[in-house]
């Protein structure tokens, strides 16, 4: 990747332009001398096609790419490739593109949230998990616990659409053994007062004026609380956590992790620590200013 005249990297989706990641990863080429650029594509439906048809000319500078909200799923029909997890996954948010034009899928969103787990030293064995949103990066973050080797002992999961909730298990259980999983009708039945991790795994809370989904009573000690959100840095449902005594997350570590780990497929090895963290603090910084 770093021998090239310049290459271009970027992430797919609409809507981008909030996207934290030209930050992460652009401060990461610098700092390896790179000549590369990350930059923003956001498309249409009706420019997929168009899209992904010029990625496979020899002449295009795009040697990888993220792909975000609404397109994980909806680009792998373009992959010559796909990597066992991803494929367990059924979504993908990084391509390779290799010299001979073959483009490759990844998800990182599932390994990247495993990444922050174990950073904040909280580990799954026999703990139990209730999940909130049956979305895309849900079925990331469910596909990841249920074939990690410490799993949890159960992993309750609601969404506000009860048949999103069915047909991720149902789907999912097609390719691994989702045992631990159960889908439950309302909030209320995830036992929250029994989880040792509550993962909010919806949009709800970005908004300021955003209702917090759970009962404040709920919340203990003895939990962590993660929210996938990460602007604002601390969601209501976290400040709710935080004064309950809970510990407490949001997820820009996740989203450092998945980029970090998108990034080391485009390099094709692991990036220096001082890399890393220059990554971790153009995000952190990047999220102050907005
Ligand atoms: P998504 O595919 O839209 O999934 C969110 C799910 O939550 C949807 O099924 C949605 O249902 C459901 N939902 C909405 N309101 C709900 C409620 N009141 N109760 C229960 N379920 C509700 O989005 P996503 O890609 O999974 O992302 C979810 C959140 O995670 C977003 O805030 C996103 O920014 C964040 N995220 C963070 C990272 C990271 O690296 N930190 C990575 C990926 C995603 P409807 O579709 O019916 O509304």
């Amino acid at each position: 990747m770093i021998q090239r005249d310049i290459s271009t990297y970027g992430l797919v989706g609409f809507p981008v332009k909030h996207s934290l990641s030209p930050l992460m990863h652009n401060t990461a080429f610098k700092l390896l001398g790179a000549e590369a650029n990350y930059e923003l594509f956001s498309l249409e439906e009706s420019e997929l096609d168009g899209f992904f048809s010029e990625l496979k000319e020899e002449s295009s500078p795009i040697f990888g790419l993220n792909v975000t909200i609404p397109y994980k799923e909806k680009v792998i029909k373009y992959l010559d490739g796909i990597s066992p997890f991803a494929e367990k996954v059924g979504a993908v948010n990084t391509i390779v593109i290799m010299e001979d034009r073959r483009l490759i899928g990844y998800n990182t969103d599932g390994p990247g949230f495993i990444a922050h787990l174990e950073e904040l030293k909280f580990s799954f064995n026999k703990k139990r998990v209730a999940i909130m949103g049956a979305g895309g990066a849900a079925r990331a973050l469910v596909t990841a616990l249920c074939i990690a080797p410490n799993r949890p002992q159960s992993l309750k999961i609601c969404d506000i659409d009860k048949g999103k909730t069915d047909n991720l298990i149902n789907d999912l259980g097609e390719r691994i053994n989702v045992g631990i999983v159960e889908a439950v009708n309302s909030i209320d039945d995830l036992n929250i007062e029994l989880a040792d991790l509550l993962l909010n795994a919806t949009p709800i809370g970005m908004k300021e004026t955003d209702p917090v989904l759970i009962e404040e009573d709920l919340l203990h000690q003895d939990m962590l609380v993660y929210d996938l959100i990460y602007n604002p840095s601390e969601t209501t449902l976290l400040k709710i956590a935080k004064d309950r005594g809970a510990n407490t997350s949001n997820g820009l570590g996740m989203l450092f992790y998945q980029g970090v780990l998108a990034f080391q497929h485009w390099a094709e090895g692991e990036i220096p620590d001082k890399v890393k963290k220059a990554m971790r603090q153009a995000l952190e910084k990047g999220l102050a200013q907005k």
